[in-house]
């Protein structure tokens, strides 16, 4: 079987400073193929060249709740105020084809083994977290993938189905064999674990290693384009938090 090295990237949330910071890290680690967990959109104020770079470079991707907020796969009802607004923004800036390619993208999805789902393995219409070992116990029930990959809480975080499981917050992963893993990748355009530095995972199939790479962007430049497009002020606040 041949090996590869992932870059495997998601809740980028139109967030193309960040991005543009991950893109270019990306082509410096020598990575041979692209994942994406969802949310490509939402949020901040590049949807269009975020949308264009994911369908242009990934081998995969899935759909977030906000990408399908933007399509109408998802009811609105299910935003608070602030992701709402992004999500209607959205629409208005993005064309009929863009949309309807959000609207095209599985909810889950594998890739040479690996599984990659935006919020959950079951019921990933529900955009539920996986947060807790409990949580990630009834995912690992429903895999059948040793790996998956996925984003939504915007936390990086590694759950291992070991007996008892357990979970790990650290930037380097050895894949135990024989053992179920689930990686959050935390989030390209907003990081939430109080850690402002855009997050990407690296999967190296040889090595059976996944790396957490965080990375410091302009996010005086992200800022400054969510609050000139008139989105709320909170969107661009909370870059600085990371959170
Ligand atoms: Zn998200």
């Amino acid at each position: 079987m041949n090996t590869l090295r992932y870059a495997i990237i998601g809740d980028i949330h139109s967030n193309l400073t960040a991005l543009e910071t991950v893109k270019a890290d990306i082509h410096d680690m020598e990575i041979d193929e692209i994942l994406c967990v969802g949310d490509l959109v939402g949020y901040a104020a590049r949807p269009r060249e975020c949308l264009e770079f994911v369908r242009e470079n990934a081998a995969a991707v899935v759909a977030g709740n906000h990408d399908y907020g933007v399509s109408g796969a998802l009811s609105l009802e299910y935003f608070n105020a602030d992701a709402m607004n992004a999500v209607q923004w959205t629409r208005e800036v993005l064309s009929e084809e863009e949309i309807s390619y959000l609207d095209s993208l599985p909810l889950i999805t594998e890739y040479n083994d690996i599984l990659l789902v935006h919020s959950t393995p079951r019921n990933p219409e529900a955009f539920a977290y996986i947060q807790t070992l409990y949580d990630a116990t009834i995912a690992f029930n429903q895999m059948e993938n040793n790996l998956a990959l996925i984003g939504h809480s915007h936390a990086p975080i590694v759950f291992q189905d070991s007996d008892p499981p357990d979970y790990f917050l650290v930037n380097e992963f050895e894949l135990p064999e024989g053992q179920k893993v689930l990686i959050n990748v935390g989030s390209v355009g907003q990081p939430r674990d109080l850690d402002p530095r855009s997050s990407y995972a690296i999967y190296d199939s040889e090595e059976r290693r996944v790396t957490l790479r965080r990375l410091e962007y302009n996010i005086e430049q992200a800022a400054r384009r969510i609050t000139e497009a008139g989105l709320p002020p909170n969107n661009a606040q909370r870059l600085y938090w990371g959170q």
